[in-house]
């Protein structure tokens, strides 16, 4: 995300959002999925590519696969690669994860000038491959984790793994419009947490109608001047206490029967296109920043069959990172909707790497003190 009145960045890096959402998935999507981003050489060219079957001398046995590549999968990767657990990463049809979409990342401990999140993931993935990782860009489609080794199919190549990791994230949900893409990271946010900073004294808006709208519209008020909660429905989901205490806060203002036609402004969010849901009315809003809180999607199609999810479909992990199958870790987004950062991600992806190390040790499959490679 880049404040209102800064240009956009992006360090040199040429980013298109429109590709990836704006046209109906092709079936074998480009890696980083679409986006333009200059990996080094070994990487761009690495096995796994676009339409990518193993080739003969491709690795796709592992002591461990980690699934994913966002900050919980790479970390994992890290940690496991240098405690020579040599993993495999199937980086998904989107590597890099979620950080990819946007541009200032200015929490991620390290960088007191912020990144952007595409830079850093680019870093990651580096350090991942420096000791080892073979990181292939696919998604996978079907498991079958009723014994060791577990096997994991991607693009019709079957990987098989003494223990995985499951760090497939969430997506969140966007509202769909052409123009919210182009926006996004240019006033277009659906991380209240990561960018309400940037919207000190300006007017905003919220779309959602949930707990998570009315969470975000309430913390958005340390910063922005006025918040518009905006609802295409008369009634919310969100529980009455989150609704009453918005409608008590006179930042907060709430529009019901509202529904976003169009955001609008070419560099930047100036304004919204809302229409009345009950009388058709239409009229322009002008804001600075649109938060998008309309739910996120965890990704766990592959695992469902095999593992537990919860109430809102996020898996469910026992005694730290394990899931209900010995061997099989968990981390980061997918299964956690409570705290949803790059960092609580990166460490999740570290103690779920050192419990995967533990457990192949006590399995007799690693050899014993590769711990002190932490
Ligand atoms: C617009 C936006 C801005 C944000 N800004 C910030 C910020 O400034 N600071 C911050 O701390 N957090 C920020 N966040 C939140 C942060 O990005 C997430 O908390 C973090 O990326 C979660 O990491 P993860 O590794 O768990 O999952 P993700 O980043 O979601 O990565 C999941 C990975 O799994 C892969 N995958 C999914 N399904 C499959 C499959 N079937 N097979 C193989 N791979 C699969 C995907 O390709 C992806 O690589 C932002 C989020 C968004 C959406």
């Amino acid at each position: 995300m880049t404040a209102p009145d800064q240009p956009a960045p992006f360090g040199g890096l040429s980013i298109d959002f429109s590709v990836d959402t704006s046209v109906a998935a092709p079936a074998a999507p480009p890696p980083l999925g679409g986006l333009s981003i200059a990996f080094a050489p070994d990487v761009a060219t690495a096995p796994g590519g676009p339409g990518a079957t193993a080739e003969p001398g491709d690795r796709t046995e592992s002591k461990l696969v980690i699934v994913g590549s966002g900050p919980a999968g790479l970390t994992a990767a890290i940690y496991a690669a240098r405690a020579n657990l040599d993993p495999i990463v199937l980086a998904g049809s989107a590597p890099g994860g979620q950080l990819m979409l946007t541009s200032d990342v200015e929490n991620y401990p390290g960088f007191p000038d912020g990144i952007q999140g595409p830079d850093l993931m680019t870093a990651f993935r580096a350090q991942a491959e420096r000791f080892g990782t073979r990181i292939v860009d696919v998604d996978v489609d079907r498991v079958d984790l009723s014994g060791r080794p577990f096997r994991l199919w991607a693009r019709g190549v079957e990987y098989r793994a003494q223990a995985v990791i499951v760090a497939t994230g969430a997506s969140a949900m966007w509202l769909g419009l052409e123009s919210e893409t182009r926006l996004r990271g240019h006033g277009v946010s659906a991380c209240a947490t990561c960018d309400g900073f940037f919207f000190r004294d300006r007017e905003i808006a919220v779309v959602g109608g949930g707990d998570t709208a009315f969470e975000e519209a309430t913390y958005l008020t340390r910063f922005a001047k006025k918040i518009h909660l905006l609802h295409r429905r008369d009634e919310f989901r969100a529980s009455r206490i989150m609704v009453e205490r918005a409608r008590a806060n006179p930042k907060i203002e709430i529009h019901t029967n509202t529904a976003i036609d169009d955001v609008l402004g070419d560099a930047r969010v100036e304004a919204l296109a809302l229409r009345d849901t009950a009388t058709g009315e239409t009229r322009t809003m002008p804001i600075e920043g649109l938060f998008i809180a309309i739910g996120h999607q965890p990704n766990t199609e592959a695992f469902r069959d095999w593992l537990e999810v919860d109430a809102k479909g996020y898996l469910v992990v026992h005694d730290e990172t394990n899931s209900r199958i010995d061997g099989v870790f968990i981390a980061g987004d997918v299964h956690d909707h409570r705290y949803r950062q790059a960092v609580t991600a990166a460490g999740d992806g570290c103690r779920a790497a050192i419990d995967a190390e533990r457990w192949l040790e006590a399995q007799g499959i690693t050899e014993a003190n590769t711990l002190t490679a932490w």
